[in-house]
């Protein structure tokens, strides 16, 4: 596992309400691995003077792993924790799907820019300022009334950063990795989605050097709607396809519902049986 997956890893676990913060004040005591790998059951006090952050007990060994590397890259001055933190906050607050719903909006709207997106997306997303770490090289598969396409990484969590933001964290599970190529339309099922059975599904396989963006179809009832009314029924999950862009009405009933509710949120993957 890379760094920066780690990275975001622990920052979507919910490691904290200021993850980085919290974040960096661990990686400032030094970690021993192997003594924090179990509970302490025991109250005692140490004859030096580092301070014990036992909660580490909880965690998986490649995350204890991943911390001690981070400590290590600090101490020695390879990474500067005052960038990681502007990096959490950028991918927090500026980077995100809206990105990529203006990409699509785009799409509908000009037939020109889609031929273009299809053809070399890295340079059509580049157009419009998105560009950058995980979107390197991008491919946009497009849904058709014959072809719904649906994006995992079977291995780890490749995804299109620039244009989607930091994935979610069903997306990294190993329930959702393995299901979306066993079983794809189950999949859609966990997220509500029924297809028509004439309809194929294609499952595309994100790594680390391409990475996939479902453009999905425009819904009906939009003719003449500008492109920002358009970018706002392109939700996340309908560019990763286990969605499909809001109709108009949906549309309205969630602006009403966002009022009184945070965005939405997609429901977790969980294959009959258990985890995979
Ligand atoms: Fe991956």
């Amino acid at each position: 596992m890379s760094l920066w997956a780690g990275l975001s890893r622990g920052h979507e676990a919910g490691v904290g309400a200021r993850p980085a913060l919290t974040y960096h004040a661990r990686m400032s005591t030094p970690t021993h691995p192997e003594q924090h790998t179990h509970t302490h059951a025991h109250t005692h006090t140490h004859g030096h003077d580092h301070d014990h952050d036992h909660d580490h007990s909880h965690l998986g060994e490649m995350d204890v792993r991943v911390r001690a590397l981070q400590t290590l890259l600090v101490q020695k001055g390879y990474i500067d924790p005052a960038a990681l933190d502007r990096i959490i906050e950028l991918y927090e607050k500026e980077v995100g799907p809206h990105n990529g719903a203006r990409v699509v909006a785009r799409a509908w709207d000009e037939p020109a820019y889609r031929e273009w997106l299809l053809t070399d997306a890295t340079a059509a997303i580049a157009d419009m300022g998105y560009s950058g770490r995980q979107g390197e090289h991008m491919v946009v598969v497009p849904n058709t009334p014959d072809e719904h396409n649906l994006v995992v990484c079977t291995l780890c969590s490749c995804y299109p950063w620039p244009v989607l933001g930091l994935p979610p964290v069903w997306y990294k599970s190993a329930p959702y990795r393995s299901k979306a190529v066993i079983d794809p339309r189950g999949v859609l099922a966990d997220f509500g989605v029924t297809l028509p059975a004439s309809q194929h599904i294609r499952v595309w396989d994100s790594t680390a050097e391409v990475r996939y963006l479902v453009l999905p179809e425009r819904p009906a009832g939009t003719e003449g709607w500008s492109r920002e009314q358009l970018a706002e029924l392109v939700t996340r999950d309908s560019m990763i396809g286990t969605g499909l862009a809001l109709t108009p009405r949906q549309s309205a009933d969630a602006s009403r519902a966002a009022a009184t509710a945070p965005a939405q949120t997609a429901t977790p993957v969980r294959p009959a049986g258990g985890a995979a």
